[in-house]
């Protein structure tokens, strides 16, 4: 599915060269689902933004389905998104003024399928996510868990091959974040979407099958796991505390 090659990735701030990424060599076959771990400031984001095409490297290999990602028009790197990758934010990133099922349909609009067409899909897939009775509610009508669920409708409703979620639970309490996580393994599982997963909590990540450990802009550590079973988790009350990268950004 995807193979980055020795990818290093430099930010200039002021006169500081910040060296973000420093070598990642990683492969990730059709159907995976892996979790990626690291503190804060590791370069998880900034991995996850190469790989979705939302962001340039400075040198090595990324391939994508087998083609070289460099250098990409913004126009072609935003048709090969919307083609090929769902996109999922700790924050949700849905559009305030528009319903549940408008946001879930969005994506389609810069596909121009019609309008009708457009509401029609995304009523099956806020179904999917169990939230068919909520599409004529806006997203400050709902709770976290049920935003989260709307973004993830929407970022499949493209039929990507791949969800790229950027701490998806991160502002979720346990419960609503093992629920969360179970959906993005059902799509994993029941429609063989690869789906990689950037999380601080080890309960998430221990929900899916491959961890990869992250520092300092370099990868510590690449492992298949045995995914727990989520009944089997512990839940206790997460209190909802932002890093200061997060403040910051
Ligand atoms: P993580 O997601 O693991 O917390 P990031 O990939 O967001 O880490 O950031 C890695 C490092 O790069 C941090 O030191 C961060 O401050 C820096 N960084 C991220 N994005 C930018 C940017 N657009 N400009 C300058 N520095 C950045
Ligand atoms: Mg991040």
């Amino acid at each position: 599915m995807l193979e980055l090659r020795e990818i290093h990735k430099y930010y200039t701030v002021g006169s500081n060269k910040l060296h973000v990424l420093q070598g990642i060599d990683l492969s990730i076959g059709t159907g995976e689902l892996v979790a990626i771990m690291g503190s804060s400031g590791s370069g998880k984001s900034t991995l996850m933004n190469i790989i979705g095409l939302l962001d340039d490297y400075d040198s090595g290999e990324y391939r994508l389905a087998g083609e070289l990602m460099k250098g990409l028009s913004e126009a072609r790197a935003a048709q090969l998104r919307n083609r090929h990758i769902g996109f999922v934010f700790q924050s949700f990133h849905l559009v305030p003024f528009k319903t549940a099922l408008e946001n879930v349909a969005l994506p389609l609009f810069y596909r121009g399928v019609s309008r009708r067409e457009r509401l029609k899909l995304a009523e099956s897939y806020l179904d999917r996510v169990g939230l068919a009775k909520w599409a004529d509610h806006k997203p400050n009508e709902m709770s976290g868990g049920q935003r989260q669920r709307v973004a993830i409708a929407r970022s499949l409703i493209t039929q990507p091959k791949l969800v790229l979620a950027d701490e998806p639970t991160g502002a979720l309490d346990s419960v609503t974040s093992i629920e969360v996580l179970e959906l993005l393994r059902s799509i994993n599982r029941d429609d063989g979407v690869t789906v990689i997963v950037i999380t601080h909590e080890d309960d998430i990540a221990h929900l899916c099958r491959r961890l990869i450990h992250i520092k300092d802009g370099r990868i510590l550590s690449d492992s298949p796991i045995e995914p727990k079973d989520p009944s089997g988790i512990v839940t206790r009350p997460t209190p909802l505390v932002l890093e200061p990268a997060e403040v910051l950004a």
